[in-house]
C-alpha cells in the first residue's frame, strides 16, 4: 500500500511518502488522465454500454407485479430478484447481507478490484461518462490542463458552462436513477406528475441528491475511491500473492530505460515513456506495484500495450495478473483461503434457500390468551380465547381468512373480523376458538390452523387448545 509514516530514504520508494492526490504543499493534486485508447478500453465502453442499460431498465422490470430490485431504506421494505424483504424478515436480509460480504471477500481475492474497474457506478459513471463529456467539451489532457490556466474568455465560458450544465443533467438523471431504486419507478412517476407542493421532501431528496453527485463527479472525483471508499482500504487483507490485479510485470521491464536508436538493449522491457502514468485516472504508477489508489481501470495495459506495439516489444508488460504469475511463472487460484470462502458461501446460500423456499407470505401469533381458562358451551362445545397478529411479508394487500383443519369448529372474531393487511402491515385482535367436545380427547390439544387468501393457503401453523379433563 502506498499510504505510510514511515519515512524511506530509498529514491526508489519515496512514493511511498506521499498520497498521489496531494501535493508538497498539502494541496490537491488534480489530475488530468490522458485519454485512454485501445483492446481494454473497447471492451470496458461495451461493458458500460451493458451495465448501464442494465442499471437504467432494472427499475421497469416487474416480476409478479412488483419490482425485480427495491431498497427502500425509507420504509425498510427491500425487493432482491422478486422477494419481498419486510421489517418481519430481518434474519433474510441479514443473511443475504452476510452471504453479499462473503462473495465480495471471495471474488476480491481471486479477482482483487475487477468490480471497481468495470462495474463500480463511480468509476463507470466517472471514466465512461463524465470524462467523456469532459474530453468531447474540453478536449484531451493538455488543452484542459490549458484552458484551466487561460484568463476567463468567451471560448473558457462556453465550454465551463457547456461541460458543468451537462455535469448537472447526468448528475440529475442519476439521482431518479437512484431513487427509482429507493421508492419504485411507479411511485416515483406520480410524484413527478403530481405538484411539487404535494412533494416538497421528496423533491428536496432529488435536489440533495443531484447535487451530491454532481459534487462527486465534478469535483471529488478520484478521491471517492482514495479517500472515501472503504472497499479500496479492505484490498490489503482480501487480497494474497494469487490474486489477478491489473500488475506490471517488473521481472520483465527491470531496469528501465529509455530506448536509443542502433543500440543493442541491455535494459528491460520498461523504455520509461511513462504513459502508464499519464492516464491513470489516480494519479499512480503502476511499476512502483500494487497501491491503495488503483481502481483496476485498464488505463494503462492500454496505454502501455501501444508503447509496445511502436516499439516493436510484446504487449502484456502491464497486464492482469499475479505476483505469483510474475515471480514463480506459475498461479494457484484455488487456495485454501478461496476453498473456506466457498465453503462458507455455499453453506449460506443453501441456509438462504431453504429459508427462501420454505418461507410464507403470512407470518401468524395466535397464543390463548394470558389467565383465560376454557369455556363449556351449552351446546357440548368448548371455547379458548386468543390473541393473535398477522403480519403480511408481501408487498400486496391480502384479506385473509383462518380455518381450523383436521377438526370441525370454528373462529369467532372479537368486534371487527375484518382481517384486510396492508403491504408489510399487521393486523391484530383477539378470536375465539370453538370446537365440539367430542373432538377432544385429552385435556391439551394441539389444533392446527391455516391462512388462506381466497382458496390459495398462505401458511398453516398450531396453537393449543384447552379441554376439561375426561
Ligand atoms: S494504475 Fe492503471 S489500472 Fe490502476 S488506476 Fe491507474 S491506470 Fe487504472
Ligand atoms: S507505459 Fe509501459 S513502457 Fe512506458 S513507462 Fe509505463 S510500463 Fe514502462
Amino acid at each position: 500500500m502506498n499510504i505510510s509514516n514511515h519515512v524511506i530514504t530509498d529514491p526508489d520508494e519515496s512514493f511511498r511518502d506521499h498520497f498521489s492526490a496531494v501535493n508538497e504543499d498539502g494541496k490537491r493534486n488534480w489530475f488530468y488522465p490522458q485519454k485512454p485508447t485501445g483492446k481494454w478500453h473497447t471492451r470496458r465502453a461495451w461493458f458500460t454500454v451493458g451495465i448501464l442499460t442494465l442499471l437504467f431498465a432494472t427499475p421497469f422490470i416487474k416480476f409478479n407485479g412488483q419490482p425485480l430490485l427495491l431498497f427502500n431504506v425509507l420504509e425498510r421494505k427491500f425487493i432482491i430478484f422478486g422477494i419481498f424483504i419486510g421489517p418481519q424478515d430481518y434474519w433474510l436480509f441479514g443473511l443475504t447481507m452476510l452471504s453479499f460480504m462473503v462473495f465480495i471477500l471471495l471474488f476480491t481475492t481471486i479477482f482483487g478490484r475487477l468490480w471497481c474497474g468495470w462495474a463500480c457506478p463511480q468509476t463507470v459513471f466517472m471514466e465512461m461518462v463524465f470524462r467523456k463529456i469532459e474530453y468531447a467539451i474540453e478536449g484531451n489532457a493538455t488543452k484542459q490542463k490549458l484552458l484551466n490556466k487561460a484568463p476567463w474568455n468567451t471560448e473558457k465560458i462556453v465550454r465551463k458552462t457547456a461541460k458543468y450544465a451537462a455535469f448537472l443533467i447526468v448528475s440529475f438523471l442519476i439521482a431518479n436513477l437512484l431513487l427509482s431504486y429507493v421508492l419504485g419507478v411507479d411511485e416515483l412517476s406520480k410524484i413527478i406528475r403530481e405538484p411539487i407542493a404535494d412533494h416538497i421532501p421528496l423533491f428536496g431528496g432529488i435536489i440533495a441528491f443531484t447535487a451530491i453527485f454532481y459534487f462527486n463527479f465534478a469535483w471529488l472525483r478520484d478521491q471517492a475511491c482514495t479517500v472515501v471508499c472503504p472497499y479500496g482500504r479492505l484490498q490489503g487483507v482480501l487480497m494474497d500473492r494469487n490474486t489477478i490485479n491489473v500488475a506490471y510485470d517488473y521481472e520483465r521491464g527491470e531496469p528501465r530505460g529509455k530506448i536509443h536508436k542502433n543500440q543493442e538493449r541491455t535494459e528491460g522491457d520498461c523504455i520509461n515513456c511513462h504513459q502508464c502514468v499519464a492516464v491513470c485516472p489516480t494519479g499512480i504508477d503502476i511499476r512502483n506495484g500494487l497501491q491503495m489508489e488503483c481502481v483496476n481501470c485498464t488505463a494503462c495495459i492500454d496505454a502501455c500495450d501501444n508503447i509496445m506495439d511502436k516499439v516493436g516489444f510484446e504487449k502484456g508488460l502491464i497486464r492482469y495478473t499475479s505476483e505469483n504469475a510474475i515471480v514463480k511463472k506459475t498461479n494457484k487460484l484455488i487456495t485454501p483461503r478461496v476453498i473456506g470462502a466457498m465453503a462458507m458461501l455455499v453453506l449460506l446460500w443453501s441456509v438462504l434457500g431453504f429459508m427462501v423456499v420454505s418461507r410464507t407470505d403470512t407470518q401468524t401469533m395466535l397464543l390463548r390468551a394470558p389467565g383465560s381458562q376454557y369455556i363449556e358451551n351449552s351446546d357440548r362445545s368448548i371455547t379458548n380465547l386468543y390473541t393473535f397478529k398477522i403480519f403480511n411479508k408481501t408487498n400486496q394487500t391480502i384479506n385473509p381468512t383462518i380455518r381450523l383443519e383436521g377438526v370441525s369448529g370454528k373462529l369467532i372474531f372479537a368486534g371487527k373480523p375484518n382481517l384486510a393487511l396492508d403491504p408489510a402491515g399487521m393486523v391484530e385482535g383477539t378470536v375465539f376458538i370453538v370446537v365440539p367436545a367430542e373432538a377432544l380427547k385429552k385435556r391439551k390439544t394441539t389444533l392446527t390452523l391455516s391462512v388462506f387468501q381466497g382458496n390459495e393457503k398462505l401458511e398453516e401453523f398450531e396453537t393449543t387448545f384447552i379441554a376439561p379433563e375426561k
